[in-house]
């Protein structure tokens, strides 16, 4: 599985539609100061089920939409969609190619689509669960962040591997038959 493309609009920086095409292997995003890198990787959070505007560097969920500029007006909706290339069959859904996407109303309303179809957060994170992407996982890793990794408790790094491994799914199983 790989990421094949995001598409935002309307999203923090982002007041036009703007498509970034990924390759597998290493893309690295480069620009000036604010020039709109991390919200780029706020973007992948967010699509993926992020709640907290905390994590996404705001102070409540609508910060997430374009607020203006000089010479440009805020918009009402942010728009964010995800495509995964699933032709390894990663993900338990039966196609080759998986659209995540999340819509954000300033009214409030919002949702989340999967193959352009409206589908609730937990699918989204059902899809996701345990393949390393999502959030809560370590699959990006914010500014900062990195430290706290480094800094921390040999068993607490010891899940961080299990995580990358993908065995947790066999871990949790274990110990759901040991309970049995
Ligand atoms: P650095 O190199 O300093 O980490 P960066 O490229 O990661 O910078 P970002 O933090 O992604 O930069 O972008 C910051 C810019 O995004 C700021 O100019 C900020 O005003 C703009 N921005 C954030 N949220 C919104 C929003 N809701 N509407 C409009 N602009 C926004
Ligand atoms: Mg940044």
């Amino acid at each position: 599985m790989h990421l094949k493309s995001l598409t935002l609009r309307g999203f923090k920086s982002f007041a036009d539609r703007s498509v970034l095409s990924l390759e597998p292997g290493i893309t690295a995003v480069v620009g000036p100061n604010g020039s709109g890198k991390s919200n780029i990787s706020d973007a992948v959070l967010w699509v993926l089920g992020e709640r907290n505007a905390r994590n996404l560097r705001g102070q409540a969920m609508e910060d997430v939409i374009f607020s203006g500029s000089s010479g440009r007006k805020p918009v009402s909706l942010a728009e964010v969609e995800l495509v995964l290339d699933n032709s390894d069959g990663t993900l338990p859904i039966d196609y080759r190619e998986v659209s995540i996407a999340r819509r954000l109303y300033r009214s409030g309303e919002s949702e989340y689509l999967v193959n352009g179809s409206v589908a609730r957060r937990m699918d989204v994170l059902d899809i996701l669960h345990d393949t390393g992407l999502g959030t809560g996982t370590h699959s990006i890793i914010s500014q900062g962040a990195l430290d706290s990794i480094l800094q921390s408790r040999p068993e607490d790094r010891r899940s961080l591997i299990e995580e990358a491994a993908g065995v947790l799914k066999h871990k949790q199983r274990k110990e759901r038959s040991a309970r049995k």
